[in-house]
């Protein structure tokens, strides 16, 4: 049963009392014209398509339609053929053993064939054929048991052989034509010629057939082979079978009465009654039936291949996930616009947190996120507006504005970007596990307007894509537009980054300063080693600034690995102070990161106590259990990890108690706040508390003043650092007294001698 659902396709049309009425009528008709006209001399009747209908009826309707529509046929049968001069015995035998044959033809057909509704495709007709001469050699030897039809045994040979090639070949002839003239798909057979040219092949097949037969001793019958030939050519399968059905009845019919080629060549009594008949079905079947299946693969192979390449097109255009334009296509509709008289605008997207959703909720659920936002992009946008992705959470819009665009344009692109922005605002519903959760996003998005025929294509994608750069920059969940001081600022930016390079490469402008932290004691117990670029034109370069060029860009990851390794020199050479080191974010997320702080550890010989790594809050909410493996990781190896600017992020308490670190440094604008709003004092010190409470050591950073010092004190600070205590200075600035054994300490300023 599974075997057979898997091979086979089972019947797709699955048809109710209308098509059993319909099959009833067929039945009905082809057995009357086949009784009346298609009688030998004998009382044989020669061809008998009618079964056909009871096949088709087991085939395609369900079981409690099919029975009562046998049992309909089953009775006109009886009555036909008590009309017709059989005795009531042969009537009920005759008819009861087409029930039983129909049966058995059905039930092989679907066991063997598989497909009900087209049985038209080379091996299915082939396998149908040997079932169909089968199943009526059975029938007919049941029935010349039960009723043999003369006393002489060739007489019965006779009989036999000519009821077994007439059932066999109304079965063959019929089932396929009915199946495929009946079903839904009969027009979508593979076929060149038009309604009106399939009519006539059908028709002149008929009048050729009826012609030849019945006006010609010539051998004009002949004709009917091209004819058909033509038709398998130019037609699809259920008019090749139509139009062979409707010749074998009429031949068959002329002959039988006498006239025609064929039985003016066969002796009326003779082995076969009508001996040519047969082998002229076998002989139009055969000359239509295998060429037009032939012809019929090659049309499905030809529209297969067209289908694939329409696929491959689409592909190489579309984004799988949304399906909506790629960059390529993107760039062709920006191309095709330029030859308009049009203004354009030009919007670059970009999902805010997408990364976050994607790693927490999984990408399942962020591949959802991008489905949706496209829904909602793609109802803004118009019917005139082309949306792109460009992978990732980048997204973009081309779409014609100002006046000129038969009033679909969207007339205002700025307030084109505010809608966007209001609706990456709205929840979206994205599953997680079982459930389906709201989650919430927001867009930042960059702004280029091209007047019409005045710009080109990659001009404006560049401008969009500075816009949308300045957008994130400031702060996200915002739109910027193109202007010229957005791209000076770019310029300028693209060339530190090409200056950040080479400096890394020569390593001569590149320094490390160390900033001394106390404890409560005032006692300096370590250092922060902080960047610093001395840039040959632009002098010192604001080290944030720096920091996120080379984020950027990642050159981060090498300039941090130089950090270290400066940082560890130092270390080395200064073995009474702890150092701390700063971890950006996108160092932390590289996939060698701890592997190479270890090497590094190790190549230095610095004992991994000495060394304590800064990290962020940002660092933690790309995805939590991720980094907080590589702290354990780093914490088991014995380095120190320290979450440096506390407070700054949004959900700083959540993190506190989720990771794993041994420290927390208060941001310095709590401490700079401390003797003016009573919130920061309240912070600082519930920071200190919690802190301890959860067995980590705090540092408050940024302290500048005594109050602030003094109040940190009577809090219970462990360290502290800022400019009280000390500047970052260079290595060679800092007091040699910082390399004696832990000893108490004087105040610190006069240990460190500034800058
Ligand atoms: P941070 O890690 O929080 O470093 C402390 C910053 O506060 C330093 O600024 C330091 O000069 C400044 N500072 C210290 N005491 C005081 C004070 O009393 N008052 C004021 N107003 N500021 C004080 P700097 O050196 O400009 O560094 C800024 C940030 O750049 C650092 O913040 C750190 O996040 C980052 N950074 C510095 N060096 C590196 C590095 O090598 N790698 C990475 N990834 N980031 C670094
Ligand atoms: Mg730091
Ligand atoms: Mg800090």
């Amino acid at each position: 049963m599974r075997l057979r659902r898997t091979i086979y396709r089972a019947t797709d049309r699955i048809q109710g009392p209308p098509m059993a009425a319909l099959l009833v009528a067929v039945f009905i008709v082809l057995a009357v014209v086949t009784r009346l006209s298609c009688r030998d001399p004998n009382g044989n009747t020669v061809f008998w398509p009618a079964n056909s209908a009871m096949v088709v009826a087991l085939m395609i309707l369900p079981t409690r339609i099919a029975v009562p529509t046998l049992a309909s046929c089953f009775v006109l049968n009886v009555g036909l053929d008590l009309v017709t001069h059989y005795t009531v015995f042969d009537s009920l035998l005759y008819c009861a053993l087409n029930i039983a044959v129909s049966v058995l033809v059905a039930f092989l057909a679907r066991t063997l064939c598989g497909a009900t509704t087209d049985l038209s495709r080379f091996r299915r007709l082939a396998t149908f054929g040997a079932i169909a001469f089968l199943a009526a050699a059975i029938e007919s030897t049941v029935g010349e048991i039960l009723d043999p039809g003369g006393s002489v045994k060739v007489q019965v040979l006779n009989d036999w052989l000519q009821w077994t090639l007439c059932d066999g070949f109304g079965f063959l002839i019929t089932t396929p034509a009915l199946l495929l003239s009946l079903g839904s798909a009969r027009n979508a057979y593979p076929c060149d010629a038009g309604r009106l040219e399939r009519w006539g092949l059908l028709l002149g097949a008929a009048i050729l057939a009826a012609a030849s037969f019945r006006f010609t001793q010539s051998p004009s019958f002949m004709l009917i082979y091209p004819l058909l030939v033509l038709t398998a050519f130019r037609a699809g399968a259920p008019w090749v079978l139509a139009s062979i059905l409707l010749t074998s009845l009429i031949s068959c019919s002329l002959t039988t009465h006498g006239y025609g080629p064929l039985a003016d060549h066969t002796a009326s009594d003779l082995l076969l009654g009508q001996g040519m008949l047969q082998p002229f079905l076998v002989s139009i079947f055969l000359c239509a039936v295998p060429t037009n299946n032939a012809l019929g693969e090659k049309r499905r192979n030809a529209r297969r291949q067209l289908r694939m390449k329409d696929a491959v097109a689409y592909a190489a255009t579309h984004d799988t996930v949304t399906t909506l334009a790629n960059r390529d296509l993107f760039r062709r509709r920006l191309g095709a616009l330029l030859h308009t008289p049009t203004d354009c605008a030009v919007l670059f997207v970009d999902l805010d947190r997408f990364k976050q959703v994607n790693d927490t909720m999984g990408h399942g659920a962020g591949n959802e996120l991008l489905r949706a936002f496209s829904t909602r992009m793609l109802a803004i946008a118009g019917p005139e507006a082309t949306l792109a992705r460009f992978g990732g959470d980048e997204f973009a819009m081309l779409t014609p504005c100002g006046p000129t665009s038969r009033g679909l344009a969207h007339p205002d692109p700025e307030a084109l970007c505010r809608t966007i922005i209001e609706a990456a605002r709205m929840p979206f519903l994205l599953t997680s596990g079982p459930t389906r959760v709201p989650v919430q996003v927001s867009a930042s998005i960059g702004l280029a307007v091209g007047l019409a025929q005045s710009w080109d294509g990659s001009e404006l994608m560049r401008q969009a894509d500075i816009a949308l750069y300045a957008a994130k920059a400031g702060g996200r969940d915002g739109y910027r537009i193109f202007c010229d001081e957005l791209d000076r600022s770019s310029r300028d930016r693209a060339r530190l980054r090409a200056d950040l390079e080479a400096a890394l490469a020569s390593g001569g402008q590149l320094r490390l300063h160390y900033q001394a932290k106390v404890d409560a004691g005032g006692r300096p117990r370590s250092v922060e080693a902080l960047l610093r670029w001395q840039h040959p034109i632009r002098g010192p370069v604001p080290v944030n600034q720096l920091i996120s060029i080379a984020e950027e860009t990642g050159v981060i990851v090498r300039l941090g690995a130089w950090v270290l390794r400066e940082a560890l020199g130092f270390a080395a050479r200064w073995p009474t102070l702890d150092v701390a080191v700063n971890v950006s974010p996108v160092q932390l997320r590289h996939p060698h990161f701890v592997e190479d702080t270890l090497q590094a550890l190790r190549a230095s010989a610095v004992p991994p106590g000495q060394i304590e790594l800064e990290i962020t809050e940002t660092s933690l909410m790309d995805d939590l259990d991720s980094i907080n493996g590589k702290l354990a990781t780093l914490r088991a190896a014995g380095l120190r990890i320290a979450l440096d600017d506390f407070g700054t992020g949004c959900s700083s308490l959540r993190h506190l108690h989720r990771c794993s670190v041994d420290r927390v440094k208060i941001d310095q604008s709590f401490v700079a706040a401390l003797g003016d709003t009573a919130e920061a004092a309240a912070i600082t010190r519930t920071v200190i508390e919690l802190g301890h409470a959860m067995g980590l050591q705090v540092t408050a950073e940024g302290v500048e003043t005594e109050a602030q010092r003094r109040y940190l004190v009577a809090t219970g600070i462990d360290e502290m650092q800022g400019y009280l205590f000390a500047k970052p200075v260079a290595e060679s600035a800092l007091d040699a007294d910082l390399r004696q054994p832990r000893r108490p300490a004087p105040l610190v300023d006069a240990l460190m001698r500034q800058p």
